[in-house]
């Protein structure tokens, strides 16, 4: 089985063409991404109509380069699959409707695919994983501990309140007079900085729930820059590794529990369980670290797919076509609408904060 994959849900525009062996594995034979960074790091965020006309400007392209470099020809997959959503509108909609023309113009099914079931799945493309595990989605948009059960079978156990953990960086950058994107910029100067300088806040540690909370921690590090200014290097370099080292303890203390309620509700799984990261935050050494530290605490693999794979592609949305197609779920009629805002568990009532 083979399937052309398209992602446009974003700030980048990606496609891609995956194949399933007979034997479940998967294999990437193109992965094409134009991220847009540059087009928004002016305006210090993603701004939606700029990206749905970079969208629709190198789409084509990009889908012609995926299938080249992949060496085949339309007719020579069995089905597209689209990013549908949650996201920005104006992107889902470029993407779906490139998607569905192509699958009619071709006679092809077509797959709408969930964003985060495509982070969700990733794993097993890259690992081979089998069911279940935990997967942790810490991007720009999202902060979510999900337990991954089946392809179609997901349970959001935690999710943050208020701010993404991507955007938390981000938002701390700019009022630190770092360059977006906010992640690396604060991670790097924070390898300078003394964390113990600055006691900021730990939002929702104890709590038995495992949702999450960063704008708090946004707010004390708003109090402590106003209080020192005018910033020296020195003081922005300590503000930040306050800051990550305040997000490191968080995520011990929410993704322990959450670690320890999957041992229980799988005590008798006979494999050692496993912890996935997944998006952009991923790329944190210092988070990086602490989950592997937990992970080795409470006996988890820890899995952490390549960082290309962990940022949002299209290999992922092939990918989770293909498995939903071997799990013998119909395609989608081509009248499928994009949704911007779709929680991953159909169960999940409520949306919150940047849930999307
Ligand atoms: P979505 O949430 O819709 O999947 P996104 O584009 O917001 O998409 P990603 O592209 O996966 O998310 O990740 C971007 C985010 O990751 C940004 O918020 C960025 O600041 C953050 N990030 C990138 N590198 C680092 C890093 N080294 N440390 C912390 N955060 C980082
Ligand atoms: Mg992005
Ligand atoms: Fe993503």
């Amino acid at each position: 089985l083979r399937i052309l994959g398209i992602e446009t849900s974003c700030d980048e525009t990606a496609a891609a063409v995956v194949s399933r062996h007979p034997d479940g594995r998967g294999e990437i034979l193109s992965d094409v991404v134009l991220s847009q960074l540059e087009e928004h790091s002016a305006f210090g965020g993603v701004v939606p109509e700029i990206a749905a006309r970079a969208h629709v400007e190198a789409l084509d392209g990009l889908i012609e380069e995926a299938l080249d470099q992949a060496q085949v020809r339309l007719c020579d997959i069995n089905a597209v699959a689209a990013t549908s959503g949650p996201g920005l509108i104006g992107g889902l909609i470029v993407g779906l409707m490139t998607g569905k023309a192509i699958a009619r113009a071709a006679g092809k099914s077509l797959y709408a695919i969930n964003h985060l079931e495509g982070h969700a799945l990733t794993a097993r493309l890259t690992d081979g994983l089998s069911f279940p595990y935990l997967m942790l989605l810490v991007s720009g948009g999202h902060t979510q501990l999900v337990l991954v059960r089946g392809v179609g079978e997901y349970e959001r156990w935690g999710t943050t309140i208020d701010d993404a953990l991507g955007e938390a960086f981000d938002k701390t950058a700019k009022l630190l007079g770092l360059p977006y994107p906010g992640g690396p910029a604060v991670e790097r100067a924070a390898r300078e900085g003394d964390a113990d300088r600055f006691k900021l806040p730990r939002p929702l540690v104890g709590e038995a729930r495992l949702d999450f909370s960063f704008s708090g921690l946004k707010t004390a590090v708003r109090q402590a820059a106003t209080e020192i200014a005018p910033l020296n290097d020195r003081d922005v370099a300590d503000i930040c590794a306050s800051f990550q080292k305040a997000i490191s303890r968080t995520l011990q203390d929410r993704i322990g529990r959450g670690l320890a309620r999957f041992r229980s509700e799988y005590a008798h799984l006979d494999v050692t369980p496993a912890l996935v990261v997944a998006g952009g935050v991923a790329a944190n050494q210092e988070i990086r670290r602490t989950l592997q530290a937990l992970c080795l605490e409470y006996g988890f693999r820890f899995v952490a797919p390549p960082m290309k794979l962990c940022t949002d592609n299209a290999a992922m949305i092939a990918w989770a076509g293909l498995e939903r197609m071997a799990a013998d779920f119909a395609p989608d009629d081509l009248d499928v609408q994009p949704r911007s805002r779709w929680p991953l568990d159909a169960s999940a009532q409520t949306v919150l904060g940047s849930g999307k």
